[in-house]
């Protein structure tokens, strides 16, 4: 579904992504890691279109997206929840998931009420915080509510940019459980994550990043048993390049 060939994402002279190539099939669940900088948020802005490549293809559904527009890219069925959340603060919760579903304002209300109902079933505390404002929401009702809002444009293809980032880790099991369930519906996820551990026991396969390349892909229970030091290492400067 998902075909990213040779991408090259730069800021001025910063090589972020140094041809990287890499794919998602329907409905897989796969994971990207890495330490700070090796380029896994440049990998999911260049794919939803936040950020320009500077050379390379990505393709969606056999369509070359390269040059889409990012609004264009989620009517194609591609949302982020991004890096921090980003939640619009002085908006409530409500209004949150309601900005969502904006590229299907042309469609019937009661679809978008349905998946609205749907999100808050997935995430009953965000019905509780309905008309609370999202700048007041805790750090994980926060995750919830940009996990929803993505939802909320029947994606096809769920981008994660480090979705654990400063919860606790009960928290974050609650999310991920619901990840896979979604992931269980059909859904398929790409999710950038630090935490190797967590990223390998919930994926089906795994990119390894270092310095704006990847140095291994495999299943991520081959991973596993090559051992996470093992490929905690390789991102830390010691492994081999396997691609
Ligand atoms: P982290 O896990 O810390 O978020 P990452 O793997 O997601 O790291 P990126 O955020 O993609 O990595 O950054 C890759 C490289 O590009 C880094 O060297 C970073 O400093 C640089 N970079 C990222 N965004 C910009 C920007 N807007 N301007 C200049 N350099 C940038």
């Amino acid at each position: 579904m998902l075909e990213v060939q040779n991408l090259k994402v730069s800021y001025g002279r910063i090589e972020a992504l140094k041809t990287v190539s890499l794919n998602v099939g329907e409905g897989e669940f796969v994971g990207a890691i890495g330490s700070n900088g090796a380029g896994k948020t440049s990998l999911l802005m260049a794919i939803s279109g936040a950020v320009g490549a500077s050379g390379g293809r990505v393709s969606f559904d056999g369509e070359d997206i390269t040059h889409l527009p990012q609004h264009l890219r989620v009517s194609r069925g591609i949302a982020i929840v991004p890096e921090g959340r980003q939640v619009l603060g002085p908006l409530s919760v409500i209004e949150n998931l309601e900005l969502g579903a904006y590229c299907r304002r042309r469609q019937p209300r009661a679809a978008i009420a349905r998946d609205l109902d749907m999100v808050l079933e997935l995430f009953p505390i965000l019905r509780q915080r309905a008309q609370q404002l999202a700048a007041t929401l805790s750090g994980g009702e926060q995750q919830m509510l940009a996990i929803g809002r993505a939802l909320m444009s029947r994606p096809k293809l769920l981008l994660l940019d480090e979705p654990s980032f400063g919860l606790a880790p009960k928290i974050f099991a609650e999310i991920l459980a619901t990840l896979r369930r979604l992931h269980a519906d059909g859904l398929a996820c790409l999710m950038v994550e630090q935490d190797a551990h967590v990223t390998l026991e919930t994926t089906s396969r795994s990119y390894v990043f270092r310095t704006g390349q990847i140095i291994m892909a495999g299943s991520s229970s081959q991973l596993r048993e090559r051992g996470l030091v093992l490929v905690e290492e390789s991102y830390l400067g010691a492994g081999e390049l396997v691609q």
